[in-house]
């Protein structure tokens, strides 16, 4: 039977980047988002329209919600949920003091069952419906991961975490262990349901060229495989990586010579990149995590959004949990607001830019453009419902709100997990917040005023 969500509705089918702000939102002030029993959207539109066009759907009345697409999340470390808020430390020794220590703990594998059943649950309540998540380095941790999110109906791709130098020695592995523990992983989990693998290379800086070889050889042993690693994130971590290869021109060439930089790879952060490494990651198709709170949080720098943009090269939204202040997307995105409002000569980028980040933008670097990151007919049903706590701020905000674009502002600046009330994947809720979902039409309590089916 096919299933008419009855919402407001906010959602960016097109590129503002490329369209213009205007053109990018797509807002329906009294919506309805239909999908049939495959979990595919059928319709998305005016509610009257939609609902005339499936008089037979059931219609769930979330009128005093407003719905967007499931959120994406293109750089989240599993292992760091306990170190969020570690103050006072810049990259490196942040890694030693606190981030590591703690990632050694996950040898323990009950102690790692119970942190990915924490991290899983903390996407799916914060809206994030698909993620690209930096692992564990041991295998059973890494393991546990995969279970949890194929328990929890979560679209994810993740790998092991290979590194052989610089770390902590719990934490290193040798070439040959990595590669054996990865294959391993790999055939059992790689293409199955909604999970898919990514070879994960902690950073240069604790790999030996014999280390990143071996994941060069990963990449290509099943179809579909992802890279994902780090990449310029803070000077003194490139300082070290250049001495550690003193043949290379740049950052982006220790993971070039290995054949790593590709269609399906992810780098994290590229807040110091070069006029070069930026032409051939685009040349190469290859896609970016910015991380804006992490990159304050640890002082590494502003993202330079402009040149990503100019040269072409393909970014999304990453919360680089622990070093960024959690889980939620709408709070990486009013950061990625804040940082590009105050850098000098930065480009103003608003509420439909976010959105688009925060979806379709880390969709497509997923490659899964097709099936997810916008309402469109066709995709998958991955949404989220948004019902402010009645009384709060975002909820006084919201009834007086003047428009789409100004709800989706006020969404990105308040609406944290306390707001996410429900979030489904493919039509299949994976979250429900334990206020129940109004069910009766008469259970309104905010709409907006009557409006031209796109303001
Ligand atoms: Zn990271």
């Amino acid at each position: 039977m096919t299933t008419i969500v009855r919402a407001q509705i906010l959602h960016t089918p097109r590129d503002p980047f490329a369209a213009g702000a205007a053109d990018a939102l797509e807002a329906f002030s009294d919506g309805g988002l239909a999908y049939g029993p495959d979990g595919r959207i059928v319709a998305c539109g005016p509610f009257a329209d939609v609902r005339s066009a499936h008089p037979d759907a059931a219609v769930t009345d979330a009128s005093d919600a407003v719905l967007v697409p499931g959120l994406v999340d293109l750089h989240v470390h599993y292992p760091q949920i306990a170190v969020i808020g570690a103050m006072g430390m810049t990259l490196l020794e942040w890694l030693a003091t606190r981030t590591l220590p703690e990632e050694a703990r996950l040898a323990d594998t009950a102690y790692a069952a119970e942190v990915a059943r924490t991290f899983v649950s903390g996407l799916a309540r914060n809206g994030t419906t698909t993620a690209l998540v930096f692992g564990s380095h041991f295998a059973d941790a890494q393991e546990t991961l995969f279970a949890e999110a194929e328990r929890a109906g979560l679209r994810i791709t993740s790998g092991l975490v290979v590194s052989d130098r610089n770390l902590m020695r719990e934490l290193h592995v040798t070439p040959e262990a990595a590669y054996a523990q990865s294959r391993a992983l790999i055939e059992r989990w790689h293409g199955r349901g909604r999970l898919r693998y990514a070879v994960t290379p902690r950073f240069s800086l604790s790999c030996t060229e014999a280390m990143l070889e071996v994941c060069g050889t990963l990449v290509g042993a099943a179809d579909g495989l992802f890279l994902t690693s780090h990449l310029n994130e803070n000077p003194a971590e490139i300082q070290a990586v250049a001495e550690l290869f003193p043949w290379s021109r740049d950052y982006l060439d220790t993971y070039e010579r290995f054949g790593l930089v590709g269609r399906r790879s992810v780098f994290a952060h590229d807040v110091h990149a070069t006029g070069g490494e930026l032409q051939r990651l685009a040349a190469a198709d290859a896609s970016i995590a910015h991380c804006p709170s992490s990159n304050a949080f640890l002082a590494s720098g502003i993202f330079p959004m402009k040149r990503h943009c100019a040269a072409g090269v393909r970014f999304g939204l990453g919360t680089d949990v622990g070093a960024g202040t959690g889980l939620s997307l709408f709070k990486e995105g009013l950061m990625a607001y804040h940082v590009q409002m105050v850098r000098e000569g930065g480009e103003l980028i608003g509420p439909a830019h976010l959105l688009w980040l925060a979806t379709m933008a880390g969709a497509d670097a997923l490659g899964l453009a097709d099936e997810i990151g916008d309402l469109s007919p066709g995709r998958s049903a991955d949404y989220v419902l948004l019902r402010p706590p009645a009384g709060g701020t975002l909820d006084a905000v919201l009834r007086n709100s003047p428009s789409a674009e100004a709800t989706l502002g006020a969404l990105f600046t308040l609406a944290r997990e306390e707001c996410v009330a429900e979030v489904r994947v493919a039509g299949e809720r994976v979250f429900a917040a334990d206020r129940a979902m109004p069910t009766a039409p008469s259970a309104a309590r905010f709409r907006a005023p009557p409006a031209p089916s796109r303001r």
